[in-house]
């Protein structure tokens, strides 16, 4: 069994030695006496739980930049026209520059809603990082549809079970106003029935909600109510506009909320994420950062700084992002929304950490750690992340990194060139 000793290295304030065995923590000991396989000095390093994003759309990392300063409806029209022009290959390379943005940035899981998701698995699977991919239902509401996306559905699921062991399959309906109420009502079966997550995008903006409330009388939340598919395996991106009713419902069927909020401030869909009521209501929340043509990084850590900064101002309430939370909502709530074992530095957990370098001026003086994480210093203090006990990135360097920058910007100009 594989074996990694991070020797004093600082725990919540304390320098403590902490044992790695195959994919978990093993021990955690102000001293512990191992002849591990890899030794790791934690000197001027901090161990934090993995960060993980909940809300992506990975290989969109190759449009990023393509589409600026548009309203949703029309910068939807634009990608999709360039999505059409997808291929597997594109979706390697563009999910492989994801997840070496993510792993630079200290995250070590992430769930992701795109186009053929086995390329995507592929491409987590050899950089190392621990993946959730989607199977995407879009009907367009068309019913010709149906029966051809179920049927890939289904051999999409069959295939999946010959993927790497970090990567997990999903499934995802990409919001109501792109599919039926039949096709959500089959896929949430099929999610119910395999033991899989949902993943959606729901009341991102007012215009969704004005016209469901149009269409049905009723707003999005109520609607998927009404339709029987809400419950504590749905995911659901966004719902930046929900009112008290709307709550109520997320925190009676135990849906998880993440918020995507430098994707939401970028598209000018809506700042007013009612974190405390989403809180005092019950409901897990976790973050997410978005694909990377809207938000325009993968970098969760940024995302903290930006939610925590927006509630206290939107609320005019410095209490309104306690640092505790932020950091839970980045970490364990997004562990605990994909049914994982991980999200915190503990005995028995999967060793899915980073390592914070602190020896920069960002981190002195080092009254609060979390603070100083949080709104001082960027994502270049991930040192190492280890992702299911094994390093990922040793010192900032992750093994191929050179080849997947050249290989997905070759990718990205093919793809986008006659768009620019
Ligand atoms: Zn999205």
């Amino acid at each position: 069994m594989n074996s990694i000793l991070i020797q004093k290295v600082n725990l919540e304030g304390s320098d403590v030695d902490v044992l790695i065995q195959g994919n978990r923590i093993s021990r955690i000991a102000p001293s512990i006496d191992f002849r591990a396989d890899r030794i790791i000095s934690g000197r001027n390093r901090t161990i934090i739980p993995g960060l993980v994003n909940m809300h992506t759309h990975a290989a969109m990392t190759l449009m990023r930049g393509v589409a600026e300063d548009m309203p949703l409806s029309r910068w939807l029209e634009f990608i999709w026209k360039i999505e059409n022009d997808l291929d597997d290959d594109m979706i390697y390379w563009g999910t492989k520059l994801a997840a070496l943005e993510m792993i630079k940035s200290g995250t070590t899981c992430f769930l992701d809603q795109y186009w053929r998701e086995g390329y995507a698995a592929k491409a987590c699977e050899e950089v190392g990082i621990r993946s959730n991919n989607c199977f995407v239902v879009l009907d367009k509401h068309d019913p010709a549809n149906a029966e051809p996306i179920k049927e890939r559905c289904m051999a999409a699921f069959e295939s999946s079970k010959k993927w790497g062991p970090l990567q997990s399959f999903q499934v995802a309906c990409h919001a109501p106003y792109t599919v039926s109420d039949d096709m959500f009502q089959w896929t949430s079966d099929f999610a119910r029935k395999n033991n899989l997550l949902l993943h959606i995008h729901l009341a991102e903006t007012i215009s969704e909600c004005l016209d469901s409330v149009n269409s049905y009388g009723q707003t999005p939340v109520e609607h998927l109510e009404s339709l029987g598919v809400l419950g504590p395996e749905v995911i659901a991106a966004h719902c930046v506009w929900i009112d008290g009713d709307d709550i109520d419902i997320l925190s009676r069927r135990k849906v998880n909320v993440v918020h995507n909020v430098n994707s939401n401030l970028k598209i000018a869909s809506g700042y007013r994420f009612k974190y405390d009521e989403l809180k005092q209501a019950g409901v897990n929340v976790c973050i997410g950062t978005d694909g990377a043509a809207s938000s325009n990084n993968l970098d969760v850590k940024e995302a903290m700084k930006t939610m925590a900064l927006l509630q206290k101002g939107w609320r005019a309430d410095p209490k309104a992002m306690p640092i505790d939370e932020i950091m839970d909502i980045a970490t364990v709530n997004g562990a605990k929304a994909l049914r994982i074992d991980a999200g915190k530095v503990k005995e028995g957990a999967l060793a899915d950490v980073c390592l914070v370098r602190t020896d920069t001026p960002a981190f002195v003086p080092d009254f609060n750690f979390k603070s100083n994480f949080i709104y001082s210093s960027d994502s270049s203090c991930i040192d190492t992340v280890i992702v299911d006990g094994r390093i990922v990135m040793d010192e900032r360097h992750v093994e191929g990194e050179e080849e997947i920058m050249k290989e997905a910007e070759k990718t990205a100009w093919k793809l986008c060139k006659k768009y620019l």
